[in-house]
C-alpha cells in the first residue's frame, strides 16, 4: 500500500483516470492538477490548481505521456486552463521527488536537470514499449482494414523493423493468416523472423521485395520508404507508419504517386485508452512501491 504517499498528477487525458483509480485503491494521498472538467470523484483524491504551493509535499508528480511541450506546456483534456511546468513548481518539489512521465521534450530533461529532480521516462523502458505493442498492433490493423478491400488474411504484409513493435505487429498479422515479410538489418534477426515462420529480408534489397505487397507496416523511426521505394510499390499498396514523427515514410511523394500513406502515431491512446492507461498505472505504482519497500522515499 501506499499509505502517507502524495502522488500530484499533472494534465494528462483518459489514460490518466486508470493512474488516478490505481493510487486511490493503493490509499496513496492523489492531488489533482488541470483535471477541474472531470466529473467522476475518487476517495482521497482531492484538486488544486498548479502553483509552487501545491507541489510542496509532493513525492511522486505524474505527467501525460508527451511530458511538456518546448515551451513547457502540459496538455489536458480536463483542464479549462493553459498549464505551463516552469521552473519555479520543480524549485518547490521535494529533493526525493521524481517526475514519471512517457516521454520528455528537452524542456522538461533541462527542467528536471537543473532543479536536480529525477525524470522517468517510462516509454524508454522495454517492458513497457512491449506492452504498449499489443495495442499499437491491434490500432494498425484497425486502419489496415479499414484503408483496403481485402482481408488481412491471404494478404501480402510487410513489417519494417523487428523491434518490439514490429515483432508484435509482424506475430498479430501471422496471427490472421497474413503472408508476412518482415525487414530487418541484423542476421541474428533474420534468424528470428525465420524461425517465427516470417519471410524475413535485409532492407538493402527493400526496393525488390515491394513490388507485390498489399500493406506496409514501417517501424522504423528513419526515412526508410523514401520516393524511389514507393516508386517501386503496386497502386494498391497501403502503407501505415507507426515509427514516431515524422514517421519513415516520403508521404508527399505517395500521395504524388496516388499510394495511400498515413502516419498513425499515439495508437494506444486512441484504440485502448483503458489499457494503456493500466500499462502506465501498473509500472508507475510499482516503481513508487519499489521505492517505499527500499525507503527510497525517505524525506
Ligand atoms: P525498437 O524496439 O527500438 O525498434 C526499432 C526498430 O527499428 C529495430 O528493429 C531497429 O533495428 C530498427 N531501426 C532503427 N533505426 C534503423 C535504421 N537506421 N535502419 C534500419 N533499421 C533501423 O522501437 P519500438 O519500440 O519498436 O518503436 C518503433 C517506433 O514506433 C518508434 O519510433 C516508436 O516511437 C514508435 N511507436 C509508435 C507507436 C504508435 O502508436 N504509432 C506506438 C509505440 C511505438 P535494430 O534492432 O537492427 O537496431
Amino acid at each position: 500500500m501506499l499509505t502517507g504517499i502524495q502522488i500530484t498528477l499533472i494534465g494528462g487525458d483518459a489514460r490518466q483516470l486508470e493512474v488516478i483509480q490505481k493510487f486511490s485503491e493503493l490509499d496513496a494521498a492523489v492531488t489533482l492538477i488541470g483535471f477541474d472538467n472531470l466529473q467522476y470523484s475518487y476517495s482521497g483524491v482531492s484538486k488544486l490548481a498548479l502553483t509552487p504551493e501545491s507541489l510542496e509535499k509532493t513525492d511522486a508528480v505524474i505527467l501525460p505521456v508527451v511530458g511538456t511541450d518546448d515551451n513547457g506546456v502540459v496538455e489536458s483534456i480536463f483542464s479549462g486552463t493553459e498549464l505551463i511546468l516552469t521552473g519555479d513548481h520543480l524549485a518547490a518539489l521535494p529533493s526525493h521527488a521524481k517526475i514519471y512521465t512517457g516521454m520528455a521534450k528537452p524542456y522538461l530533461k533541462k527542467l528536471s536537470s537543473e532543479h536536480n529532480i529525477r525524470l522517468i521516462e517510462l516509454l524508454e523502458r522495454d517492458d513497457v514499449a512491449i506492452y504498449n505493442s499489443i495495442p499499437t498492433a491491434e490500432g494498425a490493423l484497425m486502419m489496415a482494414i479499414q484503408n483496403t478491400d481485402i482481408t488481412i488474411h491471404g494478404s501480402v504484409c510487410m513489417v519494417l523493423g523487428m523491434g518490439r513493435t514490429g515483432l508484435t505487429m509482424a506475430r498479430t498479422l501471422k496471427g490472421l493468416g497474413a503472408n508476412v515479410l518482415v525487414g530487418i538489418r541484423k542476421p541474428e534477426h533474420f534468424a528470428r523472423a525465420w524461425e517465427m515462420g516470417f519471410t524475413p529480408f535485409y532492407l538493402s534489397e527493400l526496393a525488390q521485395k515491394v513490388t507485390n505487397i498489399d500493406l506496409l507496416f514501417n517501424t522504423i523511426p528513419t526515412m526508410i520508404v523514401t520516393a524511389q521505394i514507393i516508386a517501386g510499390m503496386p497502386h494498391r499498396a497501403v502503407i501505415i507508419d507507426l515509427a514516431s514523427k515524422p514517421g519513415g515514410t516520403d508521404f508527399r511523394f505517395a500521395e504524388k504517386r496516388g499510394v495511400k500513406a498515413m502516419l498513425a502515431p499515439g495508437l494506444p491512446g486512441i484504440v485502448a485508452p483503458k489499457t494503456a492507461g493500466r500499462i502506465i498505472a501498473n509500472t508507475i505504482s510499482q516503481l513508487i512501491l519499489e521505492d517505499v519497500t527500499t525507503g527510497r522515499n525517505a524525506q
